[in-house]
C-alpha cells in the first residue's frame, strides 16, 4: 500500500542509524526519535499523537528491556513496531453482528469520503460471506445519491431500499426506520444505511445522522474517512464522534499517495479502531484493516 510510503521510508532511514550498535546511549535514542518525530509530523500525524508515541518509545528504549537485549537496535525497531500497532488499534476488530438479525450498519462521513462506494463494497463482501445485505438510501440530500446507490447495488448484486427520490426530497429518518421493518419482513440479515454528508462538518446534517442513529440503534456506526484528508482528520473525526458516536473507522482512498499519518491520529484521538480499508474505485478494492500488517509495512 503506497499510503504509508513516505512515513515508511523516513522511519526506516531513522532506524537504520541504530542498527549495528552494541549499546544505545540516550543520545542515540534521542537522535533517532527526533527523526521519527519529523517523519511522523511530515506524514500528518497530529502533534499530540507524535508526542505520546515518541515518549512511550523513549521510555521503553532506555529501559532494561533494551539494555539487556542481545541486539539493542533490533529491540528498538521491535518497540517502534509494537507501539505503532498499539496506536493503530492493537488487534484487528471484526464487525459485530446482532444476535437477532438484521444487523444494522450505519455509514457516516463527509461528502466525497467514499460512503456510497463503500456501502456497495461492504455489501458485496458480506454477500460473499453468505449474508443477505440490504442497502438503504438515506442520503436524500446530494443530487443523484439515491440513483448512485441503486447502481452500486446492482453492480454488487444486492438489493437496495430506496422509496424516496432524494434530491432534497423525503425523510431519511423514516426511510431508515421503514427499511428495518422491510428487512425483517423480507429476511435480509444485514441493513447498510448510507447517510448524507456535506463538504464540511454541518450541524443540520449531523443532527440528521444522530436522529437516524437514535431511530435505528445500529450495531455498528462506521465513520468513513478519506485517507488524503491530512491534518483535518482529527477535528473531523472528533465532530463525528460527538455527533454519531461511531464504533469503527473505514479508511478510503488508500490507493492514493496519502500521508498515512491521518489514520494514526484518528485512531489515537478517538480510541475507535480502523476496521476496513478501501483501496480503489472498484467494488473489490476493499479489505479488512490489519494494524499489525500496516505497522510492518511502515517499517519495511
Ligand atoms: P460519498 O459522497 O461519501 O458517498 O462518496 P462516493 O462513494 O460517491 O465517492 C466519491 C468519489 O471517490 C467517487 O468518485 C468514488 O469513485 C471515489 N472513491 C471512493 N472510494 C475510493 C477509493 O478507495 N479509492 C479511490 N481512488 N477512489 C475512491
Amino acid at each position: 500500500m503506497a499510503t504509508f510510503g513516505t512515513l515508511s521510508t523516513r522511519l526506516t532511514e531513522s532506524l537504520k542509524n541504530l542498527r549495528g550498535k552494541g549499546k544505545l546511549s540516550p543520545a542515540d535514542v534521542d537522535g533517532t526519535l527526533r527523526e521519527i518525530r519529523r517523519a511522523m509530523l511530515d506524514a500528518d500525524v497530529s502533534l499530540n499523537v507524535v508526542k505520546k508515541f515518541t515518549s512511550d518509545v523513549r521510555e521503553r528504549a532506555l529501559s532494561d528491556e533494551v539494555n539487556k537485549a542481545l541486539n539493542p537496535a533490533q529491540q528498538v525497531v521491535q518497540i517502534v513496531n509494537e507501539e505503532l500497532v498499539t496506536i493503530l488499534g492493537g488487534a484487528q476488530r471484526r464487525l459485530e453482528f446482532a444476535k437477532k438479525p438484521p444487523t444494522i450498519i450505519m455509514l457516516a462521513g463527509l461528502q466525497g469520503a467514499g460512503k456510497t462506494t463503500l456501502a456497495g463494497k461492504l455489501a458485496k463482501y458480506l454477500a460473499k460471506d453468505k449474508h443477505t445485505p440490504l442497502l438503504v438510501a438515506c442520503d436524500l440530500q446530494r443530487p443523484n445519491a439515491v440513483q448512485q446507490l441503486e447502481v452500486v447495488g446492482k453492480n454488487a448484486g444486492v438489493a437496495v431500499y430506496s422509496p424516496e427520490p432524494g434530491n432534497g426530497v423525503g425523510d431519511p429518518v423514516k426511510v431508515a426506520k421503514d427499511s428495518i421493518k422491510f428487512a425483517n419482513d423480507k429476511q435480509y440479515d444485514v441493513v447498510i444505511i448510507d447517510t448524507a454528508g456535506r463538504l464540511g462538518v454541518d450541524a443540520e446534517l449531523m443532527k440528521q445522522a444522530a436522529d437516524i442513529r437514535k431511530a435505528t440503534s445500529p450495531d455498528e456506526v462506521l465513520f468513513v474517512i478519506d485517507a488524503m484528508i491530512g491534518q483535518d482528520a482529527v477535528a473531523t473525526a472528533q465532530a463525528f464522534q460527538e455527533g454519531v458516536d461511531f464504533t469503527g473507522v473505514v479508511l478510503t482512498k488508500l490507493d492514493g499517495d496519502a500521508r498515512g499519518g491521518a489514520a494514526l491520529s484518528v485512531v489515537s484521538e478517538t480510541q475507535r479502531p480502523i476496521m476496513f480499508a478501501s483501496t480503489g474505485e472498484n467494488l473489490d478494492d476493499f479489505e479488512p484493516f490489519y494494524p499489525d500488517r500496516m505497522a510492518s509495512r511502515i517499517l519495511d
